[in-house]
């Protein structure tokens, strides 16, 4: 099998200096990236820096994207970039940058670590230490959207078995990596059973390599209702493009971290890190920004990059500044801080304890580390796809579905018939209830079905494509306006369609 390796983390220290994009973004962005190069610098981080120029410049000069084409190719070249915020514009045509980038790149995966600074930054929960590994390019985030009729909107919840595998294993190997105990899977399967459903099954399938590992799975309303009461029960959490959005913030939040946590997106051979707050732009030139996030993000970079002893070495100094109340504004208290410093003091002050460890925060050890996190290709099981049907999407004006009904029962194709009508996914032909509300919006779903006599039920009858076309034909003839199909498919004589509810 061909592993493709997503991250150079090792026990041997890499002395060669790694060449990485680095954009001073918008903002607060150039003090922050200048304070963070500084103290890499010192460090001894073995990089080479090439600066790029992508968001408000690029955008001025009318390119929608924020990114010029040098740009682009710097990033590609060097394959590693970090990033400090930049400002997205206002208005139509502009498109975000961080998601073109993100897609673009194929990086799939975006782990936000959020540990507490107690006492020296406020939480409510002193011992949490959590790493979110969101899925990053698949979801609702597809962005394929259409209005349908008058009443209706429709948002493409895209989930793959490739993107799961790789999102489900770059979690499991990112906790066997970095000495994590327990992986927990978030998803709404109880509702979205083929999509979420996708996701757990491939988390338990997976997780069946990875028996060393402690590993859980929860429903995502009541997951996050408990990271938010009780974080420290967490260790690694990995989920879907939007709950993982929703969740890292609230971990962030919750952590104290808004303004100090850095975050990595890791692609195949790609990687990008950055801080998780914006530009800043009401404190931006006044020296008062910390900078923090984004050295966090650059200590993620560098054991990426297999530098973890210098990370290690940033890391601890960083800790034991803010431990001895070294602070910028914006966590300054008068209780725990002793010195309110600029951004760039604060940067002078991690560099005068780079041979300091912190005596109460928890001392980074990434040395530790058990190496490459290596993801396989992804290889695609060869399935038996027999079409069974399809669900004719109308746009129809009028509420009586069983005037609907009775109309559609006239229409066949071949053995194919009308089997139920649903309205936003509840049934209501046949047997409909009148107290259900009904839009514009009508799933007819028609399929040739059989009795299997010997277990009491229906079975799928395979149709051909040319009976959809018929069927298409003749409901148009009839004057209904047909706005959208989808086939439905057994795979491996299983059904690849969800049943409309009281089907
Ligand atoms: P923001 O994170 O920039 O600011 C929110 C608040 O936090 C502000 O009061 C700000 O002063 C403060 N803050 C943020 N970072 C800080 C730091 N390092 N030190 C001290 N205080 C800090 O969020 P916003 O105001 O909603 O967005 C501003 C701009 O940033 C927008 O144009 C937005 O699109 C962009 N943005 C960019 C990114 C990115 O590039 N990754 C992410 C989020 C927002």
């Amino acid at each position: 099998m061909n592993n493709t390796s997503v991250s150079v983390q090792s026990k041997t220290e890499i002395t060669k200096k790694i060449k990485i994009a680095v954009a001073k973004g918008d903002g607060i962005g150039p003090e922050i990236m200048d304070a963070t190069l500084r103290i890499l610098n010192a460090a001894g981080a073995n990089i080479d820096p090439e600066f790029i120029d992508i968001g408000e410049k690029v955008y001025e000069t009318g390119n929608t994207s924020g990114i010029s084409d040098e740009a682009w190719d710097a990033i590609r070249k060097n394959k590693i970039i970090l990033k400090s915020p930049i400002t997205t514009p206002q208005g139509k045509g502009y498109k975000s940058l961080n998601v073109t980038l993100r897609k673009s790149l194929g990086l799939f995966a975006n782990v936000r670590p959020v540990s507490a600074l107690y006492p020296y930054v406020h939480t409510n929960f002193p011992d949490m230490d959590v790493v979110i590994i969101r899925e990053n390019e698949e979801d609702l985030y597809a962005g394929i959207e259409h209005q349908q009729t008058q009443d209706v909107v429709q948002c493409l919840k895209l989930i793959t078995r490739p993107g799961c595998e790789r999102i489900v294993r770059y979690a499991f190997e990112y906790a066997r990596a970095y000495n994590r105990k327990k992986v927990t899977c978030m998803v709404k399967d109880n509702i979205m059973k083929l999509t979420d459903g996708l996701f757990h099954q491939v988390f338990k399938e997976i997780g069946q390599e990875y028996k060393d590992i402690e590993q859980d799975a929860q429903i995502i309303d009541i997951g996050s209702a408990r990271l938010a009461a009780r974080p420290e029960e967490y260790d690694v959490i990995v989920t879907s493009n939007l709950y993982g959005d929703i969740i890292s913030d609230i971990a962030a939040e919750i952590g104290g971290s808004v303004g100090m946590a850095g975050s990595c997106n890791i692609g195949k051979n790609m990687a990008m890190f950055e801080a998780i707050h914006g530009s800043a732009p009401d404190i931006a030139n006044k020296q008062v920004a910390n900078p923090s996030g984004l050295l966090n993000a650059a200590i993620l970079m560098l054991s990426h990059i297999g530098q973890n002893k210098i990370a290690d070495k940033i890391k601890n100094a960083w800790l034991a500044t803010l431990e001895q109340g070294i602070h910028t504004e914006d966590i300054y208290k008068e209780e725990v801080s002793k010195s309110k410093v600029t951004t760039s003091q604060f940067a002078d002050e991690v560099i005068a304890r780079l041979d300091a460890k912190p005596r109460h925060l928890k001392i980074s050890n990434l040395v530790d580390g058990k190496g490459t996190i290596k993801i396989p290709e992804y290889v695609r099981k060869t399935a038996r796809k027999t079409l069974v049907g399809v669900d004719v999407f109308l746009d129809w004006a009028e509420t009586n579905p069983n005037k609907l009904g009775k109309a559609l029962e006239k229409i066949n194709s071949y053995k194919m018939k009308l089997k139920m009508i649903t309205n936003r996914g509840v049934k209501v032909y046949p047997d409909g209830l009148e107290e259900t509300f009904c839009t514009d919006h009508w799933r007819c779903r028609f399929v040739s079905t059989d009795m299997d006599t010997k277990n009491n039920k229906f079975i799928y009858q395979e149709v051909q494509f040319e009976q959809i076309i018929d069927l298409l034909s003749k409901l148009h003839a009839n004057g209904l306006d047909v706005i959208k199909t989808e086939n439905l498919y057994e795979f491996d004589e299983k059904r690849g369609f969800s049943l409309g509810q009281g089907e």
